[in-house]
């Protein structure tokens, strides 16, 4: 996982997060930045996105209850309304069922969360509250939720946004294993230290690199963190 803070950053990523926030000062960070323009170009070529809350907002074609001034990014055929659940104190934590996630439903906070209010065509409804109001959608590359849902540490969702980038091209895996041992135990393999370097260029699909990693770290017992890259 890396942070994408400038537009150099983004040429080297297969698949991006918009996060919650704050959509009209990340609007205008990323005029600030210089990030809109490649961020725009970078997702019309089909840049896998999941935009959650704010995000969501940063994605829309269109918004209502916007700043003065505020722009998106756009690219996601579909009207948002900001604010659409009232101020911070009307903030709440629900279950959500999600189209394409199996089991119980999410749980997930909505905090200032917009609701979409109409959806083009060619984007799917992914998550509606009881109320009917649709607080997710989905194309082929992209998905935004007015919700957070990585409060409650189920990561089911990001499972599924993982699930659509859609690696192309001749598979090419590279197993540059550094089984790096810490430093304290000079050089001797801790079967608890051990970390796991996995470099997964595109092309390979993500799930069969992780199951490579898996088998690695099976054999030695150990627990292991991913960076995507
Ligand atoms: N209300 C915020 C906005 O309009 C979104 C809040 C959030 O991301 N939690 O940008």
């Amino acid at each position: 996982t890396v942070q994408v803070r400038r537009a150099e950053k983004l040429s080297g990523i297969d698949g991006l997060i918009l996060p919650g926030g704050e959509s009209s000062v990340m609007d205008k960070l990323l005029r600030l930045f210089q990030m809109k323009q490649p961020l725009q170009e970078r997702l019309s070529e089909g840049l896998p996105v999941l935009g959650t809350c704010a995000g969501l907002i940063l994605l829309a074609d269109e918004i209502d209850g916007a700043i003065a001034g505020q722009e998106t990014l756009g690219g996601l055929d579909v009207r948002v309304q900001r604010n659409a659940f009232g101020s911070q104190v009307e903030s709440r934590e629900e279950s959500v069922a999600v189209a394409g996630i199996e089991g119980r439903p999410l749980h997930v906070a909505f905090i200032r969360a917009p609701i979409v209010t109409r959806v083009g065509d060619g984007v799917d409804v992914i998550a509606r509250l009881d109320s009917g109001d649709i607080v997710g959608v989905a194309t082929p590359t992209m998905i935004g939720v007015s919700f957070h849902p990585e409060v409650s540490g189920d990561d089911r969702l990001h499972r599924l946004f993982l699930g659509i980038h859609n690696y192309e091209g001749p598979a090419t895996l590279v197993d540059s294993l550094a089984d790096q041992p810490s430093e304290k135990n000079d050089g001797e393999l801790d079967e608890f230290e051990l970390g796991i370097t996995l470099e997964v260029t595109k092309g390979r699909q993500l799930k069969d690199a992780l199951n490579h990693l898996y088998t690695i770290a099976r054999q030695f017992d150990c627990d292991f963190v991913v960076g995507i890259y």
